[in-house]
């Protein structure tokens, strides 16, 4: 099961991506890799745009949320596919602009922004704050007008939609760390206290109810929740608020068991929510963005990996051992993400065998899933996870001082290095020795 166009199985029975062997590719670059298709994500960041433009408006784009998969060339991919971005920190902040991405095209957000940070995306001139509470706004105010600026902020709102229930349970999310809450009445003080701020110039509201949705009713619930709160503001304080960012979180296909969404069409949908909202609620409609992150690079990505040892336990279950694990892909370990793997050199061969896909930490928990169906495995064959482009790279560590795998972009029939391979001299580089 191969999930997706751009893999494909070759006559030597190896799996194929963007056209190139992945056997030739581990050979090449070794294992573990990231292997992304350039290809691939370029072609979502155009579905994404011209679905965006089309329903949102001309001035709308799509906002990459780039603590899905961060280095430098990915930030050049977003830029050069005229999307914004979203970054959650001064490390990812810092890369965008190493890689020249534009400073008026970045949303920072995060719960907690230190002194330093928020002085720091200052500096840069970071277009737009998506400011989480008053402590923060307070500081970004007084950074800012000492600076003599006022920097555009949307202000982080809990809608209350818990999206894995399907309906608007107005409790769902409002025990949560990021935003205000409309229920409790704190998101509408936050705004009052915005709009008296010298230093900030409070331009839209901003929510994300969360991540790998696939109903796009929660969004549409999010919606109404948001537009209807455009006018409480615009009937108790008299102000218009210009622009509403509904977040990211469309779902992705992992296994042949997901459904596989529609983009374009979802945006249309959420599109007609919010025009039907603003008219009932008499609002001019705002500028709309979203945020995909998981969406845009998810499907382009596979793992490579090497098999060593192959575990057959009677009446148990079988084992088999890859040169990665937790430290390149976490996400089986943090929340029994599931995945689709196979044997990339007999790709073509059924997959009959039942594993267990254990890392080479010194961690029971180190896996990369459980009763996955494979093809027969044995040491050397060269194992591909699929659909690793998000929250793989971007969340791995050197745990038991692993150094992390490159990132190999594929485009046009060609490999290239986008991130090196860590050594053991970047292992140890800030020790002090
Ligand atoms: C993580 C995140 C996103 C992206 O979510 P995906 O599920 O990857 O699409 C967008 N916006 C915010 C604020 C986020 O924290």
């Amino acid at each position: 099961m191969i999930l997706y166009e751009h893999l494909q199985v070759n006559e030597l029975g190896h799996l194929t991506i963007g056209g190139l062997d992945t056997v030739e590719l581990a050979n090449q670059f070794g294992t573990p890799a990231y292997i992304i298709d350039e290809d691939v994500v370029r072609a979502s960041c155009r579905t994404y745009r011209n679905a965006v433009q089309k329903h949102f408006g001309e001035q709308s784009y799509p906002l990459y949320a780039s603590k899905a998969l961060c280095f430098a060339q990915m930030y050049r991919i977003a830029a050069e596919e005229g999307l914004g971005i979203d970054c959650v920190s001064g490390g990812e902040l810092y890369t965008a602009r190493a890689a020249g991405f534009p400073a008026e095209r970045i949303f920072f957000h995060g719960n907690n922004k230190t002194d330093k940070d928020i002085s720091d995306a200052l500096d840069m001139g970071v277009g737009t704050f998506v400011v989480d509470n008053v402590e923060e706004l307070g500081a970004l105010s007084c950074a800012a007008a000492s600076r003599g600026i006022k920097q555009r902020i949307l202000l982080r709102i809990t809608p209350g939609i818990d999206p894995h229930t399907h309906k608007a349970v107005v409790t769902g999310n409002i025990d949560s760390k990021f935003g205000s809450a409309i229920a409790t009445g704190q998101a509408m003080e936050i705004v009052k206290k915005a709009i008296e701020s010298d230093g900030v110039e409070l331009v839209g509201l901003h929510c994300h109810i969360g991540s790998q949705i696939f109903d796009i009713e929660p969004f549409e619930d999010a919606a109404k929740i948001m537009v209807s709160f455009i006018a409480d503001i615009k009937r108790e304080l008299g102000y218009e608020i210009k622009e509403l960012n509904l977040g990211g979180g469309l779902g992705v296909k992992y296994t042949q068991y997901d459904r596989e969404i529609d983009y374009a069409e979802a945006i249309e949908g959420i599109s007609q929510i919010v025009l039907h909202a603003c008219e009932q609620n008499g609002v001019a409609t705002p500028r709309i963005f979203i945020e995909p992150g998981r969406s845009l690079v998810a499907a382009a990505g596979i793992t490579l990996y090497t098999v060593g040892s192959v575990k057959e336990i009677e009446g148990f279950r079988n084992y088999v051992s890859v040169d990665g694990g937790m430290p390149d892909n976490p996400r089986y370990a943090l929340y029994q993400s599931q995945y689709t793997a196979l044997i990339a050199n007999r790709a073509a061969d059924p997959a009959t065998f039942r594993a267990t896909i254990a890392g080479r930490c010194c961690e029971s928990g180190d896996l990369i899933g459980e009763g996955m169906d494979i093809q027969r495995a044995q040491r050397c064959d060269i194992l591909a996870v699929l659909t690793t482009g998000a929250y793989n790279y971007s969340m791995a560590s050197n745990y038991n001082r692993i150094p992390r795998p490159p990132v190999i972009l594929v485009k046009d029939g060609k490999a290239r290095v986008a991130v090196r391979r860590e050594t053991y001299e970047d292992i140890i580089k800030n020790d002090v020795l």
